[in-house]
C-alpha cells in the first residue's frame, strides 16, 4: 500500500529529529516543514496540513517545557495524535442495535466498490450472528444484481432484487419491507452509482432515503482517488445525511489523502476499510491502529 510511503516519510523525519543533539525552535520548524511536505505529497488537503502544524506547535511549546524533559518524545506523541485526528472526526461510531431492524443504505459513485462492500458488510454481520439480508437497488449498472446475488448466495445471505423492475426506489422499498416483515436485524441496501455526481443520481438517492428511512447511510469511497475525494465526499454529504464511510481499495494505491479529506468533508467516521476483492477483505477501522500501521 502506497500509504506506507507516507508512513516511511514521517518516520524518517521523526528519526532525524531523534538524532538532533538539541531540539530548539529551528529544529522543530524544520521538522514541521518536512512532515507537512510528506502529507501534501500524499494528497492531504493543505488547510488540514496547516491546522496540524498549528496544533503541534501549540502542544509543543518549547519555551514552556521544563528543562530535562524528553522533548523528542513529546513531539513524537504530538505528531501521532495529530495524525490520528486527521482520520477521526471525533463523533460516535454508529452501531446497529440488537433485536431491531437496522437499515443501512450505501451510496457512492460507480466503481467505488459499493456492491462489493455491501456483500462484505453483510457477511461481516452474518458471521457475527446478526440476521442479515441484502437488497440490490442498483438498476443502473448492468450486472450489479448478478454480482450481489452470486456473492450473497455464496455467503448464505438472503437477498432481494429484480431483473424486470427498473425503478430502484420501488425495489428498495419492497426489499426493505419484505425483510422487515421477516424480522431481519441488518438490511443493507445497495444503491446505484453513476460515473459523475449527476443530479439524477442524487434525486434517486434521496427518494430511496425517504422511502426506506435508513438508520445509517454509508458513503463508499475509493481510497485511491486522492484529492478528488474531498469534492466527491462534500457533494454526497450535501445531498444526503451521510453517517459513516467505507474506504475501499486500501490494499492498492491508496495514499491516505483520500481518507483524510473524506473524513474532513463529511465529519463522518470511517467504519471499515476494504483491503481486497474477497468477501472477507474488510477491516474494522480504528484511527490509532491505522496510523500505527501506517508508521510501521
Ligand atoms: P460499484 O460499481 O461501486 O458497485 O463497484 P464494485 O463493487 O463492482 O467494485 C468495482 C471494482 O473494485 C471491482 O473490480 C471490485 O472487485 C473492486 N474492489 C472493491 N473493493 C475493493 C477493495 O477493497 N480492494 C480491491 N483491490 N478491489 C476492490
Amino acid at each position: 500500500m502506497v500509504l506506507n510511503e507516507l508512513g516511511n516519510k514521517i518516520n524518517n523525519v521523526l528519526q532525524s529529529l531523534s538524532k538532533e543533539p538539541v531540539i530548539d525552535k529551528r529544529v522543530l520548524d524544520a521538522m514541521l516543514k518536512d512532515i507537512s511536505a510528506a502529507l501534501l505529497s500524499s494528497d492531504v488537503n493543505v488547510k488540514l496540513v496547516l491546522k496540524l502544524r498549528e496544533n503541534i506547535k501549540k502542544t509543543v511549546d518549547l519555551d514552556k517545557l521544563a528543562a530535562g524533559i524528553n522533548k523528542n518524545k513529546i513531539i513524537q506523541n504530538a505528531v501521532f495524535d495529530e495524525l490520528c485526528k486527521l482520520v477521526d472526526p471525533g463523533v460516535e461510531v454508529w452501531q446497529p442495535k440488537k433485536k431491531k431492524q437496522n437499515v443501512i443504505m450505501t451510496v457512492g459513485l460507480q466503481g467505488s466498490g459499493k456492491t462489493t462492500s455491501c456483500t462484505k458488510l453483510a457477511s461481516y454481520f452474518h458471521r457475527r450472528g446478526w440476521k442479515t439480508a441484502l437488497v440490490c437497488a442498483d438498476t443502473f449498472r448492468a450486472g450489479a444484481f448478478d454480482q450481489l446475488k452470486q456473492n450473497a448466495a455464496k455467503a448464505h445471505i438472503p437477498y432481494y432484487g429484480s431483473y424486470e423492475e427498473s425503478d430502484p426506489v420501488q425495489i428498495a422499498t419492497e426489499g426493505v419491507a419484505k425483510f422487515k416483515e421477516k424480522n431481519f436485524e441488518i438490511i443493507i441496501v445497495d444503491t446505484s452509482g453513476r460515473h459523475k455526481q449527476e443530479s439524477q443520481l442524487f434525486d434517486e438517492m434521496k427518494q430511496i432515503y425517504d422511502n426506506v428511512n435508513p438508520d445509517n447511510v454509508i458513503f463508499v469511497l475509493d481510497g485511491t482517488i486522492g484529492q478528488a475525494a474531498e469534492l466527491q465526499a462534500q457533494a454526497f454529504k450535501e445531498s444526503i445525511d451521510v453517517g459513516s464511510i467505507i474506504l475501499t481499495k486500501m490494499d492498492g494505491h491508496a495514499k491516505g489523502g483520500g481518507a483524510i479529506s473524506a473524513v474532513a468533508a463529511t465529519k463522518s467516521p470511517i467504519l471499515f476499510i476494504g483491503t481486497g476483492e474477497h468477501i472477507h477483505d474488510l477491516e474494522k477501522f480504528s484511527s490509532r491502529s491505522f496510523i500505527s500501521k501506517m508508521l510501521g
